[in-house]
């Protein structure tokens, strides 16, 4: 199966989005102040309201299962549809975070950026999801400078360490 390009954006949508980046972002920076991995995210309604936000909680809370996407999914409640609902993450999402956007069907996922980790916007897009990547340098600047400080930190949260995974 080919990716789908790249989606196109007007300059009124994408600053909307990196409005919605921003709310993501100080998420991030509140997890980061609380000595934790800077992973922030939020969900949006198409038209700008502000429906839940969350950042990742692994140092903080002791619980691996707390991502920003999926703090931000839980505090959002029940929803009845999440088909025109934007969730926006600072970090290209990770598979279990990819396989929430994909389960509860998320139409829109604006991601800050996917330079320090890829993630699953390319199956997410495979399936179906409209990914926007708004590739924000300060997204990057802060996630790489807690990777070079924390790198056992932050290979724990993605699953990589390589002592108990085979070469591929
Ligand atoms: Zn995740």
């Amino acid at each position: 199966m080919t990716t789908p390009p790249e989606v196109q954006l007007h300059e009124s949508q994408k600053s909307q989005y990196r409005a919605m980046l921003a709310v993501a972002l100080d998420e991030a920076r509140m997890g980061h102040a609380e000595g934790g991995i800077p992973v922030g995210a939020a969900l949006f309604t198409q038209d700008g309201k502000l429906i839940s936000r969350g950042h990742n909680r692994r140092v903080q809370e002791d619980d691996p299962s707390v991502h920003g996407e999926t703090d931000a999914f839980r505090r959002a409640g029940r929803q009845t549809s999440y088909r025109d609902l934007i969730m926006v993450t600072t970090l290209a999402p990770c598979w279990y975070c990819s396989g929430l956007v994909r389960q509860f069907r998320i139409g829109t996922l604006v991601v800050g950026e996917s330079r320090n980790f890829q993630g699953g916007l390319d199956w997410l897009r495979e399936h179906g999801i409209r990914v926007v990547d708004l590739d924000s340098q300060e997204c990057v600047d802060l996630l790489t400078g807690y990777i070079e400080e924390h790198p056992e930190v932050w290979n724990e949260d993605i699953g990589e360490l390589p002592e108990s995974w085979p070469e591929s």
